[in-house]
Formats: structure tokens, sequence, C-alpha cells
């Protein structure tokens, strides 16, 4: 709807304020101010608390790593990102979302990579780029995987100091599915190009709302590699289709944990 055109009577109250998502009582307002990986220091942590004390009713953390302020008037929902001073995370509908990443090498005593650094460039780049649906990412700093992307539409696992496993295709929701191993032994630079490639090819080629996790399986992994990687100097072999299908017979080669981490499987807190 442009500025000529009259709002419809009642209509804007359905409107919700920039960043903000209209929650279930239909009065109110949720605004998420956006921190990448979640990761803020004391006194930004001090300034969403203050916000919420004079706005909010309620504080969630949100399985997205972000800090969501519930229940604003919607006069309040602007004063409050004033005072915030941040960008809204608020990245809903088909695109891709802030990338989700662990405290890796800065903080984990388990980190074999830096996944603060991956992650930050990687949200940098990508989130908020349009798709043909959400497009959900993150990045691990060894194979325990806290942030879960053998269930990402693009997962990254840290092997070692600059070189990293990307899994494609995972997904939770109600069709849950494991990634596909696309290729390991990159290094960060080469992350950020295969992912940029993939993504245009994913956008280019998904059908309308077709998520990631469906596109793989039907566009065919194999050729999805040949298309995005063939052309890349430098990469590491990835595995072939019959290496692959013999990976599939074999469960729990994909993620041998406890031949990585010397049989610990818990996780740790930074
Ligand atoms: S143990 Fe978890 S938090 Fe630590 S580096 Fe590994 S994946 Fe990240």
């Amino acid at each position: 709807m442009d500025a000529q055109t009259p709002t419809p009577p009642g209509f804007s109250d359905m409107l919700a304020p920039r960043g903000a998502n209209k929650q279930r009582d239909k009065k109110t307002f949720s605004i998420v101010p956006h921190h990448p990986g979640g990761f803020m220091s004391p006194n930004q942590l001090l300034k969403i608390a203050q916000v919420a004390q004079k706005y909010a009713t309620t504080v969630n953390v949100t399985s997205g790593q972000q800090i969501m302020l519930i229940g604003l008037q919607r006069e309040n929902v602007e004063k409050a990102w004033e005072e915030l001073d941040r960008e809204p995370e608020g990245l809903l509908g088909p695109r891709c979302r802030g990338v989700r990443f662990c405290p890796g090498i800065a903080f984990c005593k388990r980190a074999t990579s830096d996944s603060i650094g991956l992650g930050t460039l990687l949200d940098k780049k990508f989130r908020g780029m349009d798709m043909p649906n959400k497009v959900k990412m993150s990045v691990a700093g060894c194979y325990l995987s806290c942030t879960a992307p053998a269930i990402r539409d693009i997962g990254i696992i840290g092997l070692d100091d600059d070189s990293y496993r990307i899994l494609i295709g995972g997904a939770g929701g109600h069709a849950p599915r494991l990634a596909d191993l696309f290729i390991e032994g990159v290094n960060r630079k080469q992350v950020l190009a295969i992912c940029d490639r993939l993504l245009h090819y994913y956008k280019k080629r998904a059908n309308p709302g077709e998520r990631m996790h469906e596109f793989v399986p039907r566009f065919g992994l194999d050729r999805i590699r040949q298309d995005v990687l063939g052309d890349m100097a430098d990469l590491p072999r990835w595995p072939t289709a019959e290496e692959e299908a013999r990976r599939h017979g074999q469960p729990g080669e994909l993620f041998p944990l406890e031949t990585q981490t010397g049989g610990e499987t818990s996780c740790p807190l930074p």
C-alpha cells in the first residue's frame, strides 16, 4: 500500500510498527534487537533490561539466540527502538535469517575453530537477503555441534584452525531432515564464497516457497555440487556418489564424535 492509498477503516490497527510483531492478544507488540550470535557486552545487556523495564512486560531468550521484549504498547515501540539504538532482528518471511553461532575458540575449551569470526561474517553478508523461503544458517566451533548445524539449511562445523565442513538441506520443524555433507576441509574464505554461490543458485532455481531441504533432494546433491563448486579453484575433493551411498549405509560416520572428542559428548558452557 503506497502513501497515497487511504488506509481502510480499522486496518491501521492491524499494521505492526517498524520492527515489531503483533502478539496473540492483538494489542501489544514484541521487538527483538539484533545481536549477532546473541553476543553482547554487559552494558548492552543492561540497556536491554532498562528498556524492557520501561516498556515490556516479559523478556524471552529466543531459539535464534536473541532477546525478545514482549508486551509493548503500540505507542512505545518507536521509543524503545530509539533507546535501544540497535537494528531490529525482525527479518520474517522469505529471506536469510540471522546466523546462529557458538562461542568457539574465543571462549569454549572444546572448540577447534573460530565460529564467532565466521558466524559474524556470514551474518553481515547474508542476513536479510531475499530468498524463495526462509534460510537458516548456523556455525559450530567443533563437532559437538551446539548450534545444530545438521538441521539447518546451511550448517557449518569447524574442523580445525581454518578448515570447515559445510552441510546443506537440513531442517527441523514439520519435516525434519538431516543435512547432507556438501564439502569439507574448506577455509573461511572458501566458506563465504561457497555460501554466496549456493544461495544465489538456490534463489534462481527453487520454486517459490521451496525450502532448501526440499530443493536439495529434488535437484540432487551431486548436481548442485557440480554446478556450485565445479569451477572453483583449489577446493578439496568432495565425495563421489558411490562414497555418498556407502556413507548412508554407515550411520554415525558423518559425525564421529567419540573419535573427535575423546569420548566427550556433553556441551560445556563458555
Ligand atoms: S562444544 Fe559447543 S560451544 Fe563449544 S565449540 Fe563446540 S559446538 Fe561450540
